[in-house]
């Protein structure tokens, strides 16, 4: 089990708990929390691998100082569903690749001969220079996600898109 965890510089102690507990102020009970303000992850000993991203997300919101978003939980839980998924997307994502599976999808990829990538949702296609850069291919690829989940308005977010396109690989590795 892991005891401590590298978000962007801070050290996060990770403690374990036997049983559920219940969050002050909202009265819930929890299997993970995350206080950004002590540096502490809390999970329950039998939590998953999917509760630890969600609590790392948390963390890593905050360590950016993305504070409004570190409190949205639709958001955080998104992130820890599918930051595994769409980095496995990536990975399958060769030069010579003809399409890609963006969340259950699939989008043909149309090599263009101008620098800028587009994703036409409503075609199933991506039009992408092949030689485009890895943070551009990223970039599509959570545009893709975020539309195919229905999360249009986090999509039109440019700050947070380019924030996730940096950090999911982080999230990913800092669970593993
Ligand atoms: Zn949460």
């Amino acid at each position: 089990m892991k005891k401590s965890v590298n978000i962007l510089g801070a050290t996060y102690k990770i403690l374990y708990k036997n049983e559920p507990w219940i969050i002050p102020n909202i009265s819930e009970t929890t299997v993970g929390s995350c206080d950004s303000a002590n540096k502490v992850i809390t999970l329950l000993t039998t939590a998953d691998y999917h509760t630890l991203l969600h609590e790392i997300t948390h963390a890593y919101l905050y360590e950016s100082g993305l504070l409004n978003y570190s409190g949205d939980e639709c958001l955080v839980e998104w992130i820890a569903r599918n930051c595994e998924k769409i980095c496995i997307a990536y990975g399958k994502w060769i030069p010579s690749s003809k399409a890609i599976d963006i969340s259950g999808r699939c989008y043909k990829l149309i090599n263009t001969n101008n620098d800028s990538c587009e994703i036409l949702n409503y075609r199933s296609e991506i039009k992408v220079p092949k030689n485009a850069a890895s943070t551009s291919r990223t970039y599509i690829i959570i545009l893709g996600w975020l539309w195919e989940s229905g999360l249009d308005l986090y999509s039109e977010d440019e700050t947070l898109l380019n924030w996730l396109v940096a950090t999911i690989p982080k999230i990913v590795m800092s669970g593993e």
